[in-house]
């Protein structure tokens, strides 16, 4: 039996997204051309792709939650699209350029459908901020804005009083405003992708797929229905291992976030000037944050390894995090508090893979999914569909994630990874 991630806490986007697609379940057993498992940005933009490919064929889209409660409607909303601008960055240039073909794709892949349909998801395009809150972090952006420098992307660096005055906290040491990146509401995108799929593709949620077996063609358990099809992508991100796959080449982190309620005005004018922006950290263990629409405050804060970490814990970071922040802010602000899977890999490579004759994969989001997944879903479509372009063939070279042990080395691994984090956000305090 395949199981699928559950998660304690609703989506906070969710919640509060405005015009929530309806959805329905699987009724009925039914045979399909293709069936792409998972809605999220990888499985919606394979499914829109193989239905314009094929508009007279059948594509059968199942997922096991309802729509926008999977991580894409989980995260903090950033398109990044300049690999450069991840702390995490390669250091291999033909990687980088790679990286950088890839999110544009993803980029333009997502803003044609959002312009062809006029989804309405709060698209800001309106750069961002990367911050340090430690001397080592100030240290990271010094180098990055030499890099930067070095490939001739525009940025801004602020001054203490510009941090002061753009976004209302002095908890940063310093801070750069860079054009590459746009924001979202990230359920809204992911209802507006399902609402304007072809009429060709048939979308079934809490429809989770619990078997997969091939006979002569596929056959999968759906929501206790039977489903056949000739062609199956897997899209489901951290449950690929639970298909029999990649169970090696990626591992499932937890990564969580909150939104406060709607500020009064006093309030949200301690968030700065603007009525939105958005900061990363350059600390990997530091948290994430945005105004939304002028009167919201998100964070995004902490890690786990495998497991979801109680409500109460979660609510107790957020408002440290919080405090650290906006001490004039109430403790209690957060109405939504919620924790989403990320499937990682060592060497940050994506998972995109054809599995046997029929069967294809991607995963690997490795926590920034947005553009990457849009993109490798289109890819995956294309390898499904046998055709190749240049873009698709530099990504299956790139694809290779390197072999993680299993537990206990793996969990002993990740502890030690967690641990030399938090002794560089400590040590680099100092
Ligand atoms: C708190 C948080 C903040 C983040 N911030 C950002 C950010 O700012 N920018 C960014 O780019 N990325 C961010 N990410 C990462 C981003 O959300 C993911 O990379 C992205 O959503 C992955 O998309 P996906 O389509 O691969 O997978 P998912 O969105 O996880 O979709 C997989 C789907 O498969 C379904 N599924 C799984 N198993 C089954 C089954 N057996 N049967 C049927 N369906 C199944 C699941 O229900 C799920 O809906 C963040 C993630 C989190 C959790």
């Amino acid at each position: 039996m395949i199981e699928h991630c559950r998660y304690a806490s609703p989506s906070g986007w969710n919640a509060i997204a405005r015009r929530p697609a309806s959805h329905t379940r699987l009724h009925a057993d039914v045979t399909a051309s293709f069936v792409v498992v998972g809605a999220g940005y990888a499985g919606l933009a394979a499914a829109r792709d193989l239905a314009e490919r094929f508009p007279d064929d059948k594509i059968l889209l199942l997922d096991a939650g309802r729509p926008g409660e999977g991580s894409s409607g989980r995260n903090s909303g950033f398109m990044i699209d300049l690999p450069f601008a991840k702390i995490s960055a390669s250091s291999d240039p033909a990687q980088r350029d790679w990286q950088t073909r890839l999110l544009g794709y993803g980029r333009r892949a997502l803003r044609e459908a959002v312009d062809a349909a006029g989804i309405r998801c709060d698209w800001r395009d309106i750069g961002h901020y990367k911050a340090a809150t430690t001397v080592g972090g100030s240290r990271k952006l010094a180098a990055l804005a030499g890099t930067l420098d070095a490939h001739g992307v525009e940025y801004r660096m602020l001054t203490p009083d510009d941090i002061r005055r753009e976004l209302g906290t002095s908890h940063y040491t310093a801070a750069i405003w860079l054009r590459h990146c746009a924001l979202v509401q990230p359920a809204e995108l992911v209802h507006g992708l399902l609402a304007a799929l072809p009429g060709n593709v048939q979308a079934c949620f809490e429809t989770p797929v619990t078997d997969l077996r091939r006979t002569q063609m596929y056959e999968l358990c759906a929501g206790g229905h039977r489903v056949k099809a000739r062609c199956v992508l897997l899209c489901v991100n951290t449950d690929l291992p639970g298909f029999g796959y990649a169970k090696y080449r990626q591992l499932t982190a937890y990564t969580y976030a909150g939104l406060t309620r709607e500020l009064t005005a006093a309030e949200s004018s301690r968030l700065g000037d603007g009525p939105d922006w958005g900061v990363t950290p350059v600390e990997r263990l530091e948290a994430t944050s945005r105004k939304v629409s002028g009167n919201r405050l998100m964070l995004r804060v902490g890690f786990s390894y495998r497991h979801e970490l109680e409500p109460r814990r979660v609510r107790a970071a957020l408002t440290a995090s919080l405090m650290a922040r906006y001490p004039g802010l109430p403790p209690d602000a957060f109405e939504h508090a919620w924790g989403g899977a990320v499937s990682l890999t060592r060497n940050d490579a994506p998972i995109l893979r054809q599995l046997a004759d029929g069967l294809y994969a991607v995963s690997g989001c490795n926590a920034s999914g947005i553009l990457k997944m849009t993109a490798l879903g289109h890819l995956l479509a294309e390898l499904a569909c046998g055709t190749h372009s240049p873009l698709l063939g530099e990504t299956l070279v790139f694809s290779r994630p390197s072999f993680i042990p299993p537990d206990p080395i793996r969990r002993l691994a990740v502890g030690m990874q967690m641990q030399r984090f938090q002794r560089e956000l400590i040590g680099d305090r100092a």
